[in-house]
């Protein structure tokens, strides 16, 4: 453990590693409406535990929510991603910051990644914002591509796309 993604646009999601967290599984956790342009959902996934849903339709190219969180050093990346027993929802912003959603997340941490997702990332000013792939219609399931660095543990992937690539991790 203690791996960080290379890229600047890798969230690091749910590690399945840490998915023992003693937290209650029944209460949903809530979007913040704040950070959201299209009404959202929080509900059970197949892919992983919580997943974020659209509870309308959302059309191609538009922001949908923000990624916010606890925006932490390189060296506090470090130790949170050691952690035992925690969710880890640690996304890269650059070669030094790291957003923690587990702090003040929006909710958009809870995304699942997809190896064909319909949510890609973009970074305005040292935000996080997740914008629409393509048409979303109400009750899918959004997910984005975490783009795990190929150099770190291996996170088998089971998002069950056609395009799966195995792993979470990027391959060459
Ligand atoms: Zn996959």
């Amino acid at each position: 453990m203690g791996n960080r993604q290379s890229t600047a646009t890798a969230p690091r999601g749910a590690a399945p590693k840490s998915a023992r967290s003693t937290s209650s599984k029944k209460q949903a956790p809530q979007i913040d409406d704040r950070y959201a342009a299209f009404k959202l959902a929080i509900k059970p996934s197949k892919i992983h535990r919580w997943g974020v849903y659209a509870a309308e339709d959302i059309p191609a190219r538009r922001k949908v929510i923000e990624y916010t969180g606890e925006r932490i050093s390189r060296r506090e990346t470090r130790r949170r991603s050691e952690e035992q027993g925690r969710m880890i929802y640690l996304f890269t912003l650059d070669s030094y910051w790291t957003i923690d959603g587990a702090v003040g997340g929006s909710g958009a941490q809870y995304i699942n990644h997809c190896c064909d997702p319909n949510i890609t990332t973009t970074i305005r000013n040292g935000r996080i914002f997740y914008l629409s792939r393509r048409p979303i219609r109400k009750g899918e399931e959004l997910t984005v591509d975490y783009h795990f660095a190929r150099d770190i543990e291996k996170y088998p992937c089971k998002c069950g796309s056609a395009k799966c690539r195995g792993t979470i991790n990027l391959i060459d």
